[in-house]
């Protein structure tokens, strides 16, 4: 699939059949003809933007959805016809690109539009109103300023309003209060104006656990696309099983034996207590096996081995029970045989949510894709 040749053999495989699969069981269990946005930011959450955008679109969903103009402009070249929507800032200088690549933007503030030159545009610039009902990060914040920005876009040429969003706070969460306000407060807001083409509110915990009302025109289909669920909450309530598409693998390239009392890395932080065979891994910090990952287990001939020592940033060590042959496979996301290790399990050990282990691992390590 890619060009680049790739000679150390830490990889991360992404099984594009998965996100196939978690897209279409979501296709029917949504009500008929609502859309789904697939959401592909940060490089389809570390899974690649371009890969992942197109079996979504292939398997069901209709439009994309980025966080950043960048973002926008690297799928554009790859998918000249697809609706893209930029969920988050774009400075009025890219107004004038979006237009004309036809790329979508999400807008909150009347003054950033009566900014644009709108007279520029070959095309009209297609807006998505970001209504903050609670989450307190972008938005209008209140019916005054809604209705005027409205109002601006509705009376200026070439913008018009395509669509109005907002984004839900706590939809992950048992407690149904402060997301049913939101809802409360989004409704009212959207019964407040003609209505657009498209209204859409639902995050991938809305779509699967709140009530299908809320779907409305269009759902933005994030993290259980890639397989996880977004909350421990979620994941006991889905409507359809998940399918996991990140794993990460590497070699063994080195085995030493060590004797009792001898250190292994920087700081001599492991001290072997009997004689052990260490293992090295062409994985550090910098693929975004972060330093707290130590302890962390691997998956080595099915069975699950500690990584020991400090981790470095290119290498890291692990304790194995045999002298096993460089070049044996390395589970660290993954399974082997009947053992797994999970992103969630990554997630639990260094004290974060599962959205941010693919997101962190870096571009260095090479996305080989399955779909067969
Ligand atoms: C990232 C994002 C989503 C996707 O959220 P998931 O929990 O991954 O489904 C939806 N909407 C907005 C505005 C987002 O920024």
């Amino acid at each position: 699939m890619q060009n680049t040749q790739h000679f150390r053999p830490t990889k991360a495989i992404i099984d594009l059949r998965a996100i196939k699969k978690n897209v279409s069981q979501l296709k029917e269990h949504l009500q008929p003809n609502v859309q789904i946005i697939a959401v592909v930011k940060a490089n389809a959450y570390g899974h690649g933007d371009v890969e992942v955008a197109r079996v979504a679109l292939d398997s069901g969903a209709t439009m994309l959805a980025v966080a950043t103009p960048e973002e926008a402009l690297h799928l554009r070249k790859h998918f000249p016809n697809t609706e893209i929507l930029i969920l988050g800032y774009a400075p009025e200088s890219f107004a004038t690109y979006a237009a004309n690549e036809n790329i979508t933007l999400t807008v909150y503030s009347k003054d950033w539009v009566k900014q644009l030159d709108t007279q520029s545009f070959t095309k009209p610039l297609k807006l998505h109103i970001k209504v903050d009902t609670g989450m307190g990060r972008i938005g209008v914040t209140s019916v005054e300023d809604f209705l005027e920005l409205h109002e601006v876009i509705s009376s200026s040429s070439n913008i018009i309003v395509d669509g109005v969003f907002t984004h839900f706070a706590t939809a992950d969460e048992e407690a149904e209060e402060y997301f049913n306000h939101q809802t409360q407060l989004f409704k009212h807001y959207i019964s407040l104006i003609p209505k657009p083409r498209l209204v859409h509110a639902a995050n991938t915990a809305t779509m699967l656990i709140k009530d299908a009302s809320l779907q409305f025109d269009a759902v933005r289909f994030g993290i259980s696309m890639y397989g996880l669920a977004p909350s421990t909450y979620v994941k006991n309530k889905l409507p359809f099983p998940l399918h996991t598409a990140f794993s990460l693998e590497t070699e063994l390239i080195e085995v030493k034996q060590i004797q009792t009392g001898q250190s292994v890395g920087y700081g001599a932080t492991f001290t072997a207590t009997e004689p052990s065979y260490i293992g090295t891994l062409p994985i550090g910090y910098a693929d975004g096996l972060i330093r707290q990952h130590s302890g962390q287990h691997v998956l080595i001939d099915g069975i699950r081995v500690p990584i020991i020592g400090r981790i470095c940033m290119d290498q890291c060590m692990i304790l194995l029970p045999t002298a096993y042959n460089i070049g044996e496979k390395v589970t660290l996301i993954g399974s082997q045989k009947n053992e797994e290790i999970t992103i969630d399990e990554w997630a639990q050990k260094v004290n974060t949510i599962n959205y941010e282990i693919p997101c962190i691992i870096t571009s260095r390590v090479p996305r080989i894709y399955h779909t067969k």
